[in-house]
């Protein structure tokens, strides 16, 4: 059993490669698309929902 997979927080895929926030997880790919959003692009806003999600799991 693969006990390094985690389900990303952002796109919702199991994933290997990634970083840990808290008890969230965010995947490689999610997390260098986040990097490179800009605040004013279409996507911005649903990573921003996406790590409110982490600081209700902090709760
Ligand atoms: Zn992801």
């Amino acid at each position: 059993m693969e006990s390094s997979e985690k389900c990303c927080i952002v796109c919702g895929q199991k994933q290997v490669e990634g970083i840990a926030i808290w008890k969230a997880f965010i995947c490689q790919s999610c997390e260098q698309e986040m990097v490179q959003t800009d605040v004013l692009d279409d996507k911005y806003p649903f990573f921003v929902e996406r790590m409110k999600q982490i600081w209700k799991m902090e709760a």
